[in-house]
């Protein structure tokens, strides 16, 4: 039987702001607070769904708010001529979907339940809370190298990143040596990238040889101003203010050596936060969620996956929030088909899509 919204099992109200301390139904429940998140929200709110939003907690490096709250100046998100720093551009998208309604937690999901409907999803510390529909933009994190002074540098804006096409273009990374951390395909694009702004970029690669695919590898070796540094790790970040340069170790001999530079990019992979729903959702073989071609319906009806967490490929602020804009009207029109909200019936809502290989 499909629920309605409203209380559930006699358990009174919900605040919004603040901690969810009730069990009631809620029409929308949106798991994440970056860019798709919010977006999401956004339409939500604006369709009247009154959507509740997990917005997470601070964990180390990850803050609530995405990936974009560790990186300084977002210069290719539209609508910004002179540029925004990440954590204004999620403030201020937070702000537009609170105006409309929307309600936000800042708590992590720790756990889901899709097996019965309405879903259950399990906050950190307040009570589980039930949805007729769920939005899961919890995004994905670089990895990093965890060596000393990496993280302090990336933070405070001093020449470390973990993305390239985010960072390259600004004025701290033009005309300098640039390093990049790698040797998968994201390490070959990083590096290709960079050649645009830097006099010289080197990669510095733990083996003799690339996991990249033979096509990139290619394109990487044979550019003029890429030089390769195989058989070495980064073991530290130099400099106080900015980057000067790394401490490398040789994989082989051992030998310790210092390589001047004025950017570092890690670029050794990323892993969508997809840990909290403990396999209830079909996953890429790359471990993102699985959605059908150009919709984000997961594999459990009623459930949609947005930004980072359901894209390897783009991963680009502006695409999270195209598909964050994706997931609400299709949870919208799901929930029309079913007699909730406003939303037009449209017959392409539910057009059948096969799952992507
Ligand atoms: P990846 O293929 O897992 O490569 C990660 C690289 O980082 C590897 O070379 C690995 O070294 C290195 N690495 C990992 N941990 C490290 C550490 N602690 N210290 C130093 N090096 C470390 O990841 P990816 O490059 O992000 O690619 C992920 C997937 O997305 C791949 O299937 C890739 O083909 C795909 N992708 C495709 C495109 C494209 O088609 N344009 C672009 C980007 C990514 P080892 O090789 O020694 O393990």
């Amino acid at each position: 039987m499909f629920t309605r919204p409203g209380w559930a099992e006699g358990r009174s109200g919900c605040d919004g702001n603040g901690h969810a301390r009730e069990r009631r139904v809620e029409t929308l429940v949106i798991i994440g607070s970056g860019p798709a998140a919010w977006t999401a929200a956004i339409y939500a709110a604006r369709a009247n769904l009154k959507p509740l939003v997990f917005e997470g907690e601070p964990q180390g490096i990850q803050l609530p708010g995405g990936q974009l709250m560790n990186t300084t100046e977002v210069e290719n998100f539209p609508g910004f001529p002179e540029g925004i720093t990440g954590p204004e551009l999620m403030e201020k998208m937070k702000a537009q979907a609170l105006r409309f309604g929307a309600r936000a937690v800042m708590e992590n999901v720790v756990g889901v339940d899709f097996s019965e409907h309405p879903f259950r999803i399990r906050p950190n510390y307040s009570e589980e809370v039930r949805a007729l529909a769920v939005i899961v933009a919890t995004g994905a994190y670089a990895k990093w190298l965890g060596v000393p002074n990496e993280e302090r540098l990336a933070q405070m804006g001093g020449g470390v990143s973990a993305c390239a096409v985010c960072d390259a273009a600004l004025p701290i990374y033009r005309n300098k040596r640039l390093a990049v951390v790698g040797g998968g395909d994201t390490a070959m694009e990083e590096a290709l990238y960079t050649t645009k702004f830097s006099s010289e970029t080197v990669i510095i690669h733990r083996r003799d040889t690339f996991r990249a695919s033979k096509i990139m590898a290619e394109r990487v070796l044979s550019h003029p101003k890429i030089r390769v540094l195989w058989n070495k790790r980064v073991i530290e970040v130099l400099g106080y203010d900015s980057i000067t340069g790394v401490r490398l170790e040789d994989t082989v001999t051992g030998e310790i050596s210092e390589l001047e530079v004025g950017g570092l990019f890690v670029a050794i992979g990323h892993s969508p936060n997809t840990a909290f729903l403990e396999g209830q959702l079909e996953l890429t073989p790359h471990g993102y969620i699985k959605t059908k071609p150009w919709r984000t319906a997961t594999s459990v009806d009623g459930v949609f996956a947005a930004g980072d967490v359901m894209d390897d490929y783009y991963r680009q602020a502006v695409t999270a929030a195209g598909t964050g804009c994706m997931a609400a009207l299709e949870a919208e029109r799901w929930l029309a088909h079913r007699g909730i909200g406003e939303a037009p019936v449209l017959e392409t809502a539910e057009t059948p899509a096969p799952m992507k290989e």
